[in-house]
């Protein structure tokens, strides 16, 4: 049988005979993030699972109080980027659904006031277009010209 390129890792990979329609290999990361991306769809395309899922997660976190806050305090890289990633998603929801190019709208910028020994123009988070690829923190710095 023909393989098929996973399109999580790009991998080539043998197609179960019993599924017609795979997309992702087996290594649980691609797995996972066909899990997520199911998930995505099904809450954008489906009022009641979306309804549910927001019940469910209101009960989680009424039976853990505290739990977020504990947890953007213990991760605060992960706090900061997924400030990050909402601000993104809510300029995307802003902006018209078609206009799906890369513009200036998908770079959030960060902490621009932070200064050290070299001028730093601002942090992003480098958001890549291309699902899989995570997020990157970089800082932009300004070189002189000698
Ligand atoms: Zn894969």
């Amino acid at each position: 049988m023909e393989q098929i390129q996973c399109i999580y890792c790009g991998d080539f990979f043998d197609p179960s005979p019993r599924h017609k329609k795979q997309s992702a290999c087996r290594n649980p990361e691609c797995q996972r993030a066909k899990k997520a991306a199911w998930q995505r769809d099904k809450i954008h395309t489906d009022p009641d699972y979306r309804l549910n899922q927001k019940l469910g997660q209101k009960q989680w976190a009424k039976a853990n109080p505290g739990y977020w806050r504990e947890y953007r305090r213990r991760n605060p890289e992960k706090a900061e980027r997924n400030r990050a990633l909402q601000a993104i998603r809510n300029r995307k929801a802003r902006s018209s659904p078609s206009d799906a190019k890369m513009d200036a709208s998908v770079i959030a910028k960060m902490d621009a006031s932070k200064l050290h020994n070299f001028e730093i123009l601002g942090q992003f988070w480098l958001i890549p277009v291309i699902a899989k690829m995570d997020a990157l923190k970089v800082n932009i710095i300004k070189i002189p010209i000698c």
